[in-house]
């Protein structure tokens, strides 16, 4: 595969940590990784033995939800880590680069520099839509990685499937185009990147069970891309990434029930989403709600700040993007139940009402 002459030469060179977990996965008694032969008496479950680094069966249960096969599967902590993996694998520090589309999700650059990568910042267009023709004119020889958010965080908006499809093309065989699709689940229909994996090996579509699937603080992420991609990303992740009790919530949460379960959830979000929408624009001091695809909106306030006050004084959190290219006064609010979101309109009428 031409796309591994672009990674690191000392990684592909590399030869990785070999955990006892691999060497030898089971056996009647285990005496090969300096475990305890009893489980700690304060732990819910049984925990005394190290996880296996890349679970079989959660993989291919990932790889069922995904249509795609296990080699194409990634599993690890969730999608931050595959970002991490990505930016250590292929940029060398002081002399590679790594292309992002700002406003959009910020660990791409963090990643990046804590790499030592230049971090290549292409301009949206008119309402922030992803301008294809100016990522490809940032990219230069020493760009690895493309990072694009689709539906994009915080601006909720969608990148269609033929701009990715272009981008993949354009970038064979040079850099990875890295497609992350957190909240895809939340979209109208909206077809995963995925899709493009078999005509385009040079893509890696970050998936998430942190959003849709309810499991943030489980931290359960994967990443899909090409079976020789997914193995080199294996040559540097740590020795056992997921927890045990991680990897259960993970199966869990995949059984059929569960799945029919975050299908109602999603849609719950989505007419909440709808329906919040609508209100936000309907108050006075709301200049605009960005058109979002995800489990949260973007909302341009006249007096952002006064907002953010007045929700924090009523207890309620939102997120202040405002110091994102282009977002001066926007605040980010995730979709929550219907009493939550009653309880945000509430707020934010009774402070302009007293404005
Ligand atoms: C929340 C989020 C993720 C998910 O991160 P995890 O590490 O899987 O919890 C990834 N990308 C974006 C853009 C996000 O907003």
């Amino acid at each position: 595969m031409k796309l591994l002459e672009r990674a690191r030469a000392e990684i592909v060179a590399l030869q990785p940590y070999s955990s006892a977990r691999m060497e030898a996965g089971t056996g009647a008694i285990m005496l090969n990784a300096n475990e305890s032969p009893w489980p700690s008496v304060g732990a819910a479950s049984a925990l005394n033995r190290y996880p296996d680094p890349q679970p079989a069966a959660l993989r291919a249960a990932l790889a069922r939800l995904y249509s795609v096969v296990p080699a194409n599967v990634l599993v690890g902590r969730g999608s931050d880590e595959a970002i991490d993996l990505l930016v250590r694998a292929f940029c060398r520090a002081g002399s590679d680069a790594v292309v992002t589309a700002p406003p959009t999700f910020g660990m791409y650059a963090v990643a990046a520099r804590i790499q030592g990568a230049t971090v290549i910042e292409a301009p949206r267009g008119d309402g922030f839509v992803l301008d294809g023709q100016a990522i490809l004119a940032a990219v230069t020889d020493t760009t690895k990685l493309v990072f694009v958010c689709t539906p994009n965080n915080p601006t909720g908006d969608v990148v269609p499937l033929a701009v990715l499809a272009h981008l993949a093309g354009a970038l064979r065989d040079r850099a990875v185009l890295v497609v992350d699709e957190a909240y895809i689940e939340f979209g109208d229909d909206t077809q995963s990147a995925i899709s493009l994996l078999s005509r385009h090996d040079n893509i890696a579509v970050l998936r998430t069970l942190s959003k849709a699937h309810a499991l943030a603080a489980a931290r359960v992420g994967a990443l899909i891309a090409a079976a020789p991609v997914v193995a080199l990303l294996r040559r540097i992740q740590a020795p056992y990434p997921l927890p045990a009790p991680s990897i259960a919530a993970a199966l869990a949460a995949l059984e059929p029930a569960a799945l029919a379960d975050t299908d109602a959830r999603i849609a719950r979000i989505r007419g909440e989403r709808d329906r919040l929408a609508r209100s936000l624009l309907a108050l006075p001091g709301v200049i605009a709600v960005f058109a979002s695809a995800a489990n949260f909106l973007c909302v341009r306030f006249a007096d952002a700040p006064g907002a953010y006050r007045a929700l924090a004084t009523a207890g309620i959190v939102v997120r202040d993007v405002g110091g994102y290219p282009g977002l001066s006064g926007c605040l980010r609010i995730t979709v929550g139940a219907a009493k939550e979101n009653a309880a945000l309109l509430g707020a934010l009428g009774a402070c302009e009402a007293a404005a």
